[in-house]
């Protein structure tokens, strides 16, 4: 064995250099590979074109003349991370409720700064043009746009006069469908599916009681059986135990917030676990609502204020802002919210439900890409999961939930999609915000976020 791998390098490199595209030899560096297993010291990693074809112990050969190495000796590199819940084009700023904020230049503006901080990958869970989102995401998919890369759930799927609230996301009906029958619902999956759409995407919330009506069941049982039928996975839009409950026990695929009204019970870790439903926590969510007003040390960084546009700036500085936020009644049902998305976050992770990882990063200004991110990983080792628990579903879990098999862990024949840091985010979470470097594709994309101008 102390042979064989210095060999199948030598001959990965030598078919590399002779090949069109030389390869790039990765050397020095602690790798934390994303399946949760312990970080492994001095990992030599193979790119060879948008791929690892290599990745193994510490291993000093001859390199092939021409042969790039880059040396990252007291570095951690993780996978790039996947979000499993934002969205795109619809805020700019402190501006939302536009339908004109979706556009492609809006849109690329936030992939890139996802991908300055390291989230290589992000879906669009709800309310996409079309005509914006599907050439956006063929040619990001094809590397022929800068950003993370995308998937998305279409329109999306509401409820006449109910969520989403048309005051807070002012969505044109090229964005979002809100059909009243079971027909007209089947007939809005079937536009998605003949879209090309990755998820559908059902809101199924009264917004803390502000909407006078929640989608019916029958509405939702209607999705759920089109979408299967079309090979469609479903993902909802959920707030309360109850809602979520008859979802799961309705064949929902995906539970794209926290439930963060009651802890959850037995019965309902039981069916999550019998269905296999995916359960993505949101914890950021409703700590952006209130957090900023109080502004913590973190927000002095660099790090969180290169996330942050000019006029998001101001107003976090604005000490009439400030106050209304503290003072606003919707700050203590936040924390609540927060404080109970955490305590069943950790008793499903440890009942062995399937977590995804997402934080609805740009469907309002405060949830902020990259940054939100970033965030929820230290929120997520709050409510008690390790460290490196929080990466693993924060990069294969994620990845798993979309169905995508080509990414989310560092290993041979995987997508060169990693992020390089100071510091070991293992011992401390926190090292995930010290960012050197951000590699998609096997080529390095943008370095330190202090570069970055949102
Ligand atoms: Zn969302």
């Amino acid at each position: 064995m102390a042979f064989h791998r210095p060999l199948l390098l030598a001959t990965a490199l030598l078919a590399a250099a002779t090949g069109a595209q030389a390869a790039t030899v990765i050397r020095g560096a602690r790798v934390i590979d994303g399946t949760g297993a312990p970080p492994r010291d001095d990992v030599t990693l193979v790119v060879d074109g948008d791929h690892f074809s290599i990745v193994g112990p510490g291993l000093r050969v001859k390199m092939p003349d021409g042969t790039r190495v880059v040396d990252y000796t007291g570095k951690t590199i993780i996978p790039g991370l996947v979000s499993d819940h934002g969205h795109i084009g619809l805020v700019d700023g402190t501006k939302s409720g536009q339908p004109a904020l979706y556009n492609r230049d809006n849109a690329l503006r936030q992939l890139r700064q996802w991908r300055a901080y390291g989230v290589t990958t992000v879906t669009s869970l709800g309310l996409n043009n079309a005509d914006v989102f599907y050439p956006l995401r063929t040619d990001l998919h094809a590397g022929k746009a800068e950003g993370a890369d995308l998937f998305g759930a279409d329109h999306g799927i509401g409820v006449p006069n109910g969520a989403p609230p048309a005051k807070m996301m002012q969505a044109g009906t090229n964005q979002l469908d809100r059909p009243a029958t079971p027909d007209e619902a089947r007939a809005a999956v079937d536009a998605a599916a003949a879209r090309g759409t990755d998820l559908i995407k059902v809101w199924v919330d009264d917004f803390n009681g502000s909407l006078p009506v929640k989608m019916k069941p029958e509405i939702w049982r209607a999705v759920i059986a089109e979408a299967h039928s079309k090979h469609l996975r479903v993902a909802a839009h959920i707030y309360y135990l109850a809602d979520a409950r008859q979802l799961v026990d309705d064949g929902v695929d995906i539970l794209a917030h926290g439930v963060r009204d009651k802890p959850v019970d037995q019965g309902f870790i039981d069916a999550m676990k019998q269905h296999g439903t995916w359960y993505i926590a949101t914890l950021d969510l409703n700590e952006a609502a209130f957090i900023y007003a109080r502004h913590p040390a973190w927000m002095d960084q660099p790090f969180f204020a290169h996330a942050v546009q000019p006029a998001l700036a101001t107003q976090f500085a604005d000490g009439a802002w400030r106050d209304k936020v503290q003072n606003d009644g919707s700050t203590p049902v936040n924390e609540a919210a927060l404080k109970t998305n955490e305590q069943n976050l950790k008793a499903l992770y440890d009942a062995g439900v399937k977590i995804g990882f997402g934080t609805d990063a740009g469907a309002t200004p405060l949830r902020i890409p990259g940054f939100a991110e970033h965030r929820e990983l230290a929120l997520m080792v709050d409510a008690g999961l390790t460290p490196l628990q929080s990466i693993q579903v924060a990069t294969q879990r994620a990845a798993e939930l979309l169905g995508l098999e080509d990414r989310g862990v560092i290993a041979n024949g995987k997508r060169a999609d990693f992020i390089v840091l100071d510091g070991d985010p293992s011992r401390d979470i926190e090292a995930t915000t010290h960012i050197r470097a951000v590699w998609q594709r096997g080529v390095q994309v943008s370095g330190s976020v202090d570069t970055f101008t949102p």
